[in-house]
């Protein structure tokens, strides 16, 4: 009897959890049709984002980069990559004459906790002398001399409110970054400062969101680059921007040409994303409630806590993960990489997710089912995300006129018929998320095909651009003196 009754708990704990299961599915559910809501609401926000300062979420700050580097561009650059989880310091070589990038050197750089959550003062004077070491380590004594200033491209993953292309005011913390202090500040002038105080001979040539700089290294090797994403631990857009359609600067810009218009995409809202408990959660007990919404949902800071706060809920509600195990209680400790390696864990009996449940939520010898059960979790989690970046995308082309066969409605009349060639359109993407998540990349590819339908897809091009944020930006940096023109618009 005792047999019986012990096989009938586990049963009904095992129902539990699928029912817990097909509540994630059914509130995480993404139909084509849902999709195409989603792209509809961005494409109109982003239509408000650029109508009126604070018209929408959506913020499409404005980057005054209206030239994008070319491949004429020559000379030696350097760049500085700040991100919230390390920096990295660059130099870039440039041959001119459309050759490619001569030489490049990177350094990947941690930033020590403590200083994530300081002054801007400490955190810049810190960057600034490892730069300067850098600097000191890369060049030959003919390259610079002493009183000649480098060049400086600097990539900062925030968003920032530009008053020129190398100038700009943070104006709120996203993702782990909190040096409140920061905030309202001109963060180009604070690193400038930082570098007079340590010696170090550098100017700030242009100040960069890595959309940014991922999309002028985009632009570089391939000219029908028109719009990029990052997908690391947070997300965002950008893309070339008709002048004209920039009304809430009218007057400012000249009609012709255009501009790159960095998104901020991550703070995008609409009711149309299917929304859970979990995201409700997430949200609340984050440092900044309301606040990136989408990010919420796509970034890789959260993906892993959202999976975390599902199995967490299993746990609670059944026993077939053992006691309750006090880890799945601590956030973020189910990091988005643990989620990406369960995830395409393809051993027969998922000894890679035995291992992480293990070693990271302390939760031992969980039986074959129930690995699968969380790979399960993290298939719907990371689908739904990747789907939604899709959708994000699609929303970009729309907005440009490039999600369909045949352009506009009055191009395609005026090539007389309805079925002229789509322009090959190129976006870059830049990530973490997207480069090591096979799942992530394959589930967003498939569904832009969904979206747009395998004859509009073939003409859009997703590509990989690895480093692009630190490169792009030295790009920007040298293309701002070389003042070339955007020609692609
Ligand atoms: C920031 C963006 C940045 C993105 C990707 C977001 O949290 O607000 O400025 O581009 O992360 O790094
Ligand atoms: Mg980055």
């Amino acid at each position: 009897a005792v047999m019986v009754s012990r096989r009938m708990k586990r049963r009904r704990g095992w129902r539990k959890v699928v029912t817990v299961l097909e509540d994630l599915e059914e509130g995480c559910a993404t139909p084509v049709g849902r999709l195409r809501q989603v792209v509809d609401a961005m494409a109109v926000e982003m239509h408000a984002g650029l109508a009126s300062e604070g018209g929408s979420k959506l913020k499409m700050l404005l980057t005054y980069v209206h030239n994008l580097p070319t491949g004429m561009e020559k000379g030696i650059y350097y760049a500085l990559d700040l991100d919230d989880t390390n920096f990295r310091v660059l130099r870039v070589k440039l041959g001119g004459q459309r050759s490619t990038i001569l030489d490049h050197d990177v350094e990947r750089q941690p930033i020590p906790q403590h200083l994530m959550t300081s002054t801007t003062e400490e955190l810049f004077d810190f960057i600034a002398t490892k730069l300067k070491d850098f600097v000191e380590r890369q060049e030959n004594v003919s390259e610079f001399s002493v009183e000649e200033t480098r060049e400086l491209g600097f990539t900062f993953s925030f968003p920032v409110k530009q008053n020129s292309s190398s100038t700009g005011t943070l104006l709120k913390c996203t993702k782990g970054f909190s040096i409140e202090d920061m905030v309202g500040r001109d963060v180009s002038q604070c690193l400038q400062e930082a570098m007079s105080r340590n010696g170090l001979n550098m100017r700030v040539a242009a100040l960069v969101n890595d959309t940014v700089g991922t999309l002028a290294l985009g632009h570089y090797h391939d000219q029908d680059t028109v719009a990029s994403v990052i997908f690391g631990t947070g997300t965002n857009a950008c893309y070339l921007e008709r002048a004209d359609a920039i009304i809430k600067c009218q007057g400012l810009l000249s009609t012709s040409g255009g501009m790159v218009v960095n998104m901020e995409w991550g703070n995008f809202w609409s009711s149309h994303l299917p929304r859970t408990s979990y995201d409700v959660d997430l949200d609340c007990e984050s440092p900044n409630p309301n606040d990136q919404g989408f990010e919420k949902m796509i970034s890789g800071m959260y993906l892993g806590d959202i999976v975390r706060r599902v199995v967490l809920r299993m746990s609670q509600e059944s026993d077939v993960f053992g006691p309750v195990s006090s880890r799945l209680l601590v956030p973020f400790i189910l990091r988005t990489p643990m989620i990406a390696a369960m995830h395409d864990d393809d051993s027969p009996n998922l000894m890679e997710v035995a291992r992480i449940l293990r070693d990271t939520l302390q939760i031992p010898d969980v039986p074959l089912n129930v690995r699968k059960l969380v790979v399960k979790v993290c298939d719907v989690v990371t689908r739904r995300a990747a789907r939604l970046a899709a959708a994000g995308i699609v929303g970009i082309l729309k907005k440009i006129g490039r999600d369909r066969n045949g352009g506009t409605a009055s191009s395609s009349k005026a090539k007389g018929g309805s079925q002229s060639k789509m322009r090959r359109t190129v976006v870059a993407v830049e990530g973490g998320l997207y480069t090591n998540y096979t799942m992530f990349r394959e589930y967003l590819n498939e569904a832009m095909g969904e979206i747009l339908g395998e004859d509009v897809a073939e003409h859009v091009v997703i590509r990989d651009m690895d480093d692009g944020s630190g490169i792009g930006a030295a790009l920007l940096a040298a293309s701002h003196s070389a003042s070339l023109a955007i020609d692609n618009i």
